[in-house]
Order: structure tokens, then sequence, then C-alpha cells
């Protein structure tokens, strides 16, 4: 049989769905062929594959999920993690109020002889900052997921 005629029918032969005579000649091929054995070799670690619960594709939210899971080292430990999501909000709230303080007050601590534009410029990024869409989303978000949990 030649190596054309082997590997059309390796599917077949893997499956066992040759009768006995066609599978003993394939059976002597491979045993002959190098190129027809690691064809066979490797449909055969397809199937194995295949066989496997977890070859199924993952689904669409699977790497937002293990985005989430590395974001969160201590996540493996409930208590551990209840502290984690009430320490987020908190650090950032904090961060936020220094924000808007900073930009509030920023001007009045200034050394004497500070440009002036960019006393103004840096007040205004800080308030800015903490007055901004992303940080009040992100505010929203932390708290909201504090809270279902
Ligand atoms: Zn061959």
């Amino acid at each position: 049989m030649k190596c054309k005629q082997v590997q059309k029918r390796l599917s077949a032969f893997l499956d066992e769905e040759l009768d006995t005579t066609l599978a003993d000649e394939i059976r002597n091929h491979l045993q002959g062929c190098s190129q027809c054995h690691q064809q066979a070799e490797k449909l055969q670690g397809v199937y194995a594959w295949m066989a496997q619960p977890q070859a199924v594709a993952p689904d669409l939210f699977m790497l937002s999920r293990v985005r989430t899971a590395v974001a969160r080292p201590h996540h493996a430990s409930p208590a551990a993690g209840r502290v984690n999501r009430f320490l987020i909000p908190a650090t950032v709230a904090a961060g936020l109020a220094l924000g808007i303080l900073l930009g509030a007050n920023l001007v009045n601590y200034w050394p004497a002889g500070y440009p002036e534009t960019a006393q103004n410029e840096e007040a205004l990024l800080y308030s800015e900052w903490g007055q901004s869409t992303l940080t009040a989303n992100y505010l929203q978000m932390t708290w909201q997921e504090g809270g279902n949990q």
C-alpha cells in the first residue's frame, strides 16, 4: 500500500472502522514507514486531546475572568478577598479626596516665585483627575462590586 492510501485511511484505522485485512495492511505499513507512523501518532494525539473535556473552546468571558483572577492575588482566601475589596475603594477614596484637596488648595502651598502658570496647570491637573468621569466610574464600579459580594 502506498503512503497516500495509508494516510487517507489513518482516521478510519485509528477509529477501528476498517476490516481486519485492511487494518493489518496499514499496521504493517506503519511499522516500516516512519513518515506515516509520525502522521498516525500526530492524529492519535489530536484524538486524545479532543477526547478531553477541557478541549472545549473557551467562552467569550474566559479572558476577562482570567484577568480578574490574576489581578487579585489574595482571592484564594475568602477573608483576604474581603479585606482586599474593602481596601481598594478606601484607597481610591483617599486618593480622590487628596486630589480634590490638592486641586483646591495647591495654589496656597507653592513656594514663592514659582511660576503662576505652572501652579495653575498642576492644580488643574489634580482637580481634573479627582473629578474625571474615569475616576468616578472606577469608584462606582469598585463600590458596587464590594456591595454585591
Ligand atoms: Zn508511508
